[in-house]
């Protein structure tokens, strides 16, 4: 099936992220039922203020959990936000979710204890 994407470049492809920064939270998911739960965890490199990676070419170096988005896994990864861009492109139904900043809602990684990471579990309706 053709996709909006399969003819953009990959300058075009960057362009799409609106850098929102809500796939730089951390996800859980349930081992068991396979359900997703975001938080309001922040990756230690996501500058809240200027809203960006601060190592975006590096990033799969410093933090091998970060994913690269490419167009062939896009739709794939259940835990990306329903707000994303790339995701509403691929989902016609997710085209009205809000995106309102995540800036003052959200904690960084290195300000918590990661054992207590589910106490930040958050049902954003924009996540
Ligand atoms: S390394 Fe950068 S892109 Fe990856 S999760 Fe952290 S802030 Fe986001
Ligand atoms: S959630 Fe989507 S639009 Fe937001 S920063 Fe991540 S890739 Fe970009």
């Amino acid at each position: 099936m053709a996709h909006p994407w399969d003819n953009i470049s990959e300058d075009e492809w960057e362009a799409i992220c609106k850098r929102c920064g809500k796939c730089c939270l951390y996800s859980l998911q349930d081992e068991d039922s396979g359900e997703i739960y975001h938080t309001n965890v922040l990756c230690e490199y996501f500058d809240e203020e200027r809203s960006l990676c601060t190592v975006y070419d590096k990033r799969c170096e410093l933090k091998p959990e970060c994913l690269k988005l490419t167009k062939d896994n896009v739709d794939k990864l259940p835990f990306m936000p329903k707000s994303c861009a790339y995701r509403k492109l691929f989902d016609a139904s997710y085209k009205d979710v809000p995106t309102p900043s995540i800036k003052n809602r959200v904690i960084k990684e290195t300000q918590i204890n990661p054992e207590d990471i589910e106490d930040y579990i958050v049902d954003w309706e924009d996540l």
